[in-house]
């Protein structure tokens, strides 16, 4: 049987250019291996485009034509959401057009005259495969939203515009529109989407008076442009003048550099770097805008240490898990009720690491998933020692990252360590951050329900530092909430402060849920949260998180109160 492959079809494409010995040759050195068709202008480019769009595989376009030039095709295909997907490479000999045309979607350029048929030949070929490739990944070179550049081919034109240019100095930069989320939520999606799409086109008129590419993804937008000693005025401009626009006080635009790149390091990473600086806004808001710089760069190689090190220190025992205990004060004498795990990192290299540093860091890469499980495994195992050596049960609390939420094993997981420990779901407990919640309320209220409904108690950890409206709390599926450490912290000195505890207390009651205050740390605090019938304390008022061996004491301790108490319940659950 005769079938026909892939590699056997003859692939159409179009020469475009108004003089005949051009047309002529370009024909002549593609024929042979593609079906060519040929226009002499812009216009008659056009109709044969839209004509032939679903079989056309390249266009080759002169830019000086008459009736219509190649610019205006350009402009015309990167408007059309169907011919923009169609690869056109430029016929040109000027730089400053290259450029223009790379913009406006151009995959590649041709030098005239043409005098080496193989590059031309090897140029064709290569656009075709890519574009082909390509569409197969994800379909289209462009944005729908925007009409930016996608991530992927934005890459490759940096990647490709530095091979002609190795020499030209490029600014790496990355816009972040923290808290969109907030739009979304506070008025609608489609208010959102109209903000970036607005940042967008600011974005084309910046590039129509400079050189460079850019492209959207999510909240962020890239920028690969060559380098100018003005760019902290201009982007600064930019920015300033968005974020007078937002009417809230937590969405802002904000701007990371990576000045004059290194072309050593490859594409990703550049722009790594620049998302790396605009990261560093995150809590600091005195200014929109920053650069990656020396110290900058010595985080990035501190984090990347870290990074290599996890497993290591996996084996190494590197790391340990601590626990805080949670006080039930209700009664007349402050009871352990419980614990929470919290992951310590005694580094080889650098000495104690706070997981408020490594913990968003693995996060990012994933591998925060493998030290949760090993927490985990640790706090299920340790519950059940505790068990057997006192007869008494100290439930803890795990933390959950954003990404455990998605692993379809999760539960599967947490059900077998309760088997091979031998406990029940009652004795572990799930602390999920409000702000996962917010992020991605579909997904988390699922797989959070589910394990609920296997006998699991979720607290809701941080509450009060994201966003959750009402309405949405009332459909969560949450047993507690653990109010964010910031609130408690002004609520002996600041009344203000006292009062917003005194309404998360009524929420909770709303809601029919139990809270946990985090972070007392004073006698005050404690009986002030006593007042207000908080029933559940952690804070170092009663202990700092401890090793399991220092932990002991306070069973012992509690174990002997309750011996004193005659015949107390062994079990005190928040
Ligand atoms: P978190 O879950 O909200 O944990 C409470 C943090 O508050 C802990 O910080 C704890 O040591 C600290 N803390 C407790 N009482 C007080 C107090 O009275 N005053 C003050 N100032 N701080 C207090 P830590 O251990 O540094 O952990 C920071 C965050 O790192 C945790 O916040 C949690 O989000 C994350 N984390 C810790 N261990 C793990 C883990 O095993 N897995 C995951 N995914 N995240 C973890
Ligand atoms: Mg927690
Ligand atoms: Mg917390």
């Amino acid at each position: 049987m005769n079938s026909l492959s892939n590699q056997d079809i003859k692939r159409m494409v179009l020469v475009v250019d108004d003089e005949f010995v051009n047309r002529e040759m370009l024909g002549f050195i593609i024929k042979r291996d593609y079906n060519v068709i040929n226009a002499k202008n812009g216009k008659e480019a056009l109709e044969l485009i839209r004509k032939h769009k679903t079989i056309l595989s390249l266009v080759l376009l002169d830019l000086l034509m008459p009736v219509m030039d190649g610019f205006a095709v350009l402009k015309e295909l990167q408007n059309d959401q169907e011919l923009n997907k169609i690869p056109v490479i430029v016929l040109t000999s000027e730089k400053s057009a290259e450029i223009e045309s790379l913009r406006l979607g151009a995959v590649d350029f041709i030098t005239k005259p043409y005098d080496m048929p193989e590059v031309i030949l090897a140029r064709v070929r290569r656009s075709i495969e890519l574009s082909e490739g390509s569409k197969m990944i994800q379909n289209t070179s462009h944005d729908e939203t925007t009409g930016l550049l996608s991530k992927d081919f934005f890459f490759q034109f940096c990647e490709r515009y530095d091979k002609y240019y190795p020499d030209e100095k490029m600014d790496a930069v990355a816009f972040n529109i923290n808290h969109l989320s907030l739009i979304n939520e506070i008025s609608g999606r489609s208010a959102g989407t109209e903000i970036i799409k607005k940042i967008a086109d600011a974005i084309k008129v910046l590039l129509n008076r400079a050189t460079g590419m850019a492209c959207r993804f999510s909240d962020t937008f890239y920028l690969y442009m060559e380098h100018n000693d003005n760019c902290e005025e201009i982007l600064r401009r930019f920015i300033n003048e968005f974020n007078s626009l937002f009417k809230n006080s937590r969405t802002r635009l904000v701007c990371g550099v990576n000045p004059i790149v290194d072309k050593k390091v490859d594409i990703y990473r550049r722009f790594d770097r620049a998302m790396m600086a605009c990261n560093s806004l995150k809590n600091n808001y005195h200014t929109n805008i920053s650069f990656y710089d020396t110290e900058l760069h010595k985080k990035e190689l501190f984090e990347e240490c870290l990074v290599a090190d996890v497993d290591t220190s996996l084996v190494n025992k590197n790391f340990i898990v601590y626990y805080q205990p949670k006080y039930d004060i209700s009664g007349s004498r402050p009871k352990l009720s419980s614990a929470e795990a919290l992951i310590r990192w005694n580094h080889p290299e650098f000495g104690m690491v706070s997981p408020g540093t490594f913990i968003p860091l693995l996060e990012e890469n994933g591998l925060v998933s493998k030290l949760d499980h090993f927490v985990w495994q640790e706090a299920a195992s340790q519950v059940r020692k505790w068990r057997d050596a006192y007869n008494i049960t100290v439930p803890v609390s795990v933390n959950l990252s954003r990404i455990d939420i998605y692993n379809p094993k999760l539960e599967e997981n947490f059900m077998k360590l309760i088997e091979v420990n031998g406990l029940s779901t009652r004795d572990i407990m799930l602390e999920v951050t409000e702000s996962a919640y917010t992020d991605n309320s579909d997904q988390i209220i699922q797989v959070v329900e589910s394990l609920r409904s296997r006998g699991f108690f979720i607290e809701m950890d941080d509450f009060g530092s994201g966003y959750s409206s009402l309405n949405m709390l009332s459909e969560l599926p949450i047993d507690a909430l653990k109010l964010d450490m910031k609130f408690i912290k002004n609520i002996a000195t600041n009344p203000k402060a006292l009062h917003m505890v005194e309404l998360m207390m009524e929420i909770a009651e709303f809601l029919k849920v139990s809270v946990v205050a985090e972070g007392v740390e004073t006698e005050e605090q404690c009986r002030l949260l006593k007042d207000l019938k908080c029933k559940i304390i952690q804070g170092f008022y009663f202990s700092k998180p401890l090793p399991p061996e220092e932990f002991k004491l306070l069973i012992e301790k509690e174990a002997k109160a309750r011996g004193s108490e005659a015949k107390e319940i062994e079990y005190v659950n928040c």
